[in-house]
C-alpha cells in the first residue's frame, strides 16, 4: 500500500482524483506528490481562466466577420436580383418582373377588392424610327417613353417594359380613369419632340387598358388590354382604348403624326 493510499484510510484529505492520478503515476513508473497534483491542477485552472477572455475576443471577431461577408453576399444576391428584373435600356422594370407583380397584383385584389387596371402601351409606327434614324435613336425614344410614364404614374404599382417597344403599367382604379390619366399623357407624348442624336422626334403612342373584375385571371386582364390595344391601331392609332368587360371602346381622336 503507498503513501498516499495511507494518509485516504487516516482520514486525511486526500480527494479521489489524486488517488487516482496517483495509482496512475505509480503504475507507469513516474512518482507525482500530492503537491505536484495540486499544483497542476490549479495551474491549468488559472491558464483556463486567463486564456479564455483571449478565445471570447477570438471567437467574436470571427463572428463578426462572419456577419460582415454575409451581409455583404446578401447585398450582392439583392443587387443581381435587382438587375435581373430590369430592363437594360430603360431601366424600367422588365417583363419577368412585369409577370411577377401582375400576379401579385391579382391576389391581392382577391384579399381586399381594390380595383386595379391594366394598360398596354405600344409606340406606333415605332421600326420605322429605327430604319430610318437609327436604332439609338430608337433606344433614346424608348427611354423617353419609359421616363414620361414612370413619372406620370407615380402611384403605379408597376411601370415595366414589356418587350419591344410596348410598356404595361399596372395602376390603381378602374379602367375607365386610368384610360383618362393616360389619355392626358398619351396627348402628351404627341405633342413634344423627342432630342435624339439624330435630331428632335415625334412619336405616337396606341393604348389599352382592361381591369380587375368579375372571374376573370391574369390571362384574361392581359388578354382584354391586348385586345383593346388592337382595336386601338385599327381604329387609326394614336389612342386609348378600354374593354369594358364585352369588348373594346373609347376611342379618342388622334392627334398628330410622327414628323422629324
Ligand atoms: P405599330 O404601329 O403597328 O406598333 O408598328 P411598329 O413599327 O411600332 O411595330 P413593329 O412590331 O412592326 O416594330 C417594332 C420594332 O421595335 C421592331 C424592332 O426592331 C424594334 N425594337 C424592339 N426592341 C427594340 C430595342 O430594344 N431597341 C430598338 N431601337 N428597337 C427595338
Ligand atoms: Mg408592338
Ligand atoms: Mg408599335
Amino acid at each position: 500500500m503507498d503513501l498516499e493510499h495511507e494518509k485516504r484510510l487516516r482520514g486525511e484529505y486526500y480527494p479521489l482524483f489524486a488517488y487516482k492520478a496517483n495509482r496512475f503515476s505509480a503504475n507507469a513508473g513516474i512518482a507525482v506528490s500530492n503537491d505536484q497534483l495540486w499544483f497542476l491542477l490549479v495551474g491549468l485552472l488559472a491558464g483556463i481562466l486567463l486564456t479564455s477572455p483571449l478565445f471570447v475576443l477570438y471567437y467574436r471577431r470571427r463572428l463578426a466577420t462572419e456577419v460582415r461577408q454575409l451581409e455583404l453576399r446578401r447585398a450582392e444576391y439583392e443587387s443581381c436580383l435587382k438587375e435581373a428584373r430590369t430592363d437594360a435600356v430603360t431601366r424600367l422594370a422588365n417583363r419577368w418582373a412585369f409577370d411577377a407583380a401582375i400576379e401579385e397584383r391579382f391576389a391581392t385584389y382577391r384579399r381586399d377588392g381594390r380595383k386595379f387596371a391594366l394598360a398596354m402601351v405600344d409606340i406606333d409606327h415605332f421600326k420605322p424610327i429605327n430604319d430610318g434614324f437609327g436604332h439609338q435613336a430608337g433606344d433614346e425614344v424608348l427611354r423617353h417613353v419609359g421616363r414620361v410614364l414612370h413619372d406620370s404614374f407615380t402611384d403605379a404599382f408597376l411601370v415595366a417594359r414589356y418587350g419591344g417597344e410596348e410598356f404595361a403599367l399596372i395602376l390603381p382604379g378602374g379602367a375607365v380613369s386610368v384610360a383618362e390619366r393616360i389619355d392626358r399623357v398619351r396627348r402628351r407624348i404627341a405633342a413634344e419632340e423627342i432630342p435624339t442624336t439624330a435630331g428632335p422626334l415625334r412619336i405616337t403612342i396606341s393604348v389599352g387598358v382592361s381591369e380587375a373584375g368579375g372571374d376573370a385571371g391574369v390571362a384574361k386582364l392581359i388578354g382584354r388590354a391586348d385586345e383593346s390595344l388592337y382595336a386601338a391601331k385599327q381604329a387609326g392609332r394614336d389612342r386609348v382604348y378600354l374593354h369594358d368587360g364585352q369588348r373594346p371602346t373609347g376611342a379618342r381622336p388622334a392627334s398628330r403624326q410622327r414628323t422629324r
